[in-house]
């Protein structure tokens, strides 16, 4: 698997500090308040596992699945709801945690749709933000990296479902678009 890693751009080590210093400022912001972290299936898996842990606080947890309609690796803007919340969420302050903001659109849809559900408040934390791709103005609350334009995968990301379970997040070969 790592034979198509053409370099590694964030450590395990990078990454375990980052997301402790990402926890320890969200415990501080949302001390005393009721929090739904919201997992965006599946790249947010690792990243919201290790976070969780780092947040002292007493908080919930779920899941939803999106998919956009358009290419595997680029967002359409046309958001297809998969898997949805299990329960109403109009006393909880929502944090979503996502994988990646790339073009921004699939996360403009879901603020609106969470909003529209009357939450306390929807704010937003990245593992990594590409903002360089961005084609909307929506903006991460909380972000651990900012990378430059490359696509990666590692620690949740994938290319065709591969390569989550990476301990950190790389940067793929040419070769390896070519063989799948
Ligand atoms: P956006 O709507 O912001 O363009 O797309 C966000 C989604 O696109 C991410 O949740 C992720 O699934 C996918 N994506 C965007 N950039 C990358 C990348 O560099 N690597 C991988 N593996 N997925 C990406």
């Amino acid at each position: 698997m790592e034979e198509y890693i053409a370099r590694v751009l964030i450590s395990p080590e990078e990454l375990k500090k980052r997301v402790a210093e990402l926890g320890a400022e969200i415990t501080r912001d949302y001390e005393g308040k009721k929090i739904l972290v919201l997992g965006i299936l599946k790249g947010a898996v690792p990243f919201m596992a290790d976070l969780i842990r780092e947040i002292k606080l007493p908080l919930a947890y779920d899941f939803m699945a999106l998919s956009s309609y358009g290419m595997s690796t680029q967002s359409s803007g046309v958001v297809r709801i998969l898997k949805d919340l299990e329960r109403s969420v109009e006393d909880v302050h929502i944090l979503v945690t996502e994988d990646i903001v790339d073009t921004g659109l699939t996360l403009k849809y879901l603020k609106e749709n969470l909003r529209a559900r009357n939450p306390l408040s929807v704010k937003v934390v990245t593992l990594l933000d590409k903002a360089a791709r961005r084609q909307v103005e929506v903006f991460p609350d909380y972000n651990g990296f900012s990378i430059p334009d490359e696509f990666v995968v590692g620690y949740g990301l994938d290319f065709n479902e591969e390569y989550r379970n990476l301990p950190y997040v790389g940067i793929l070969k040419q070769e390896a678009y070519e063989v799948n």
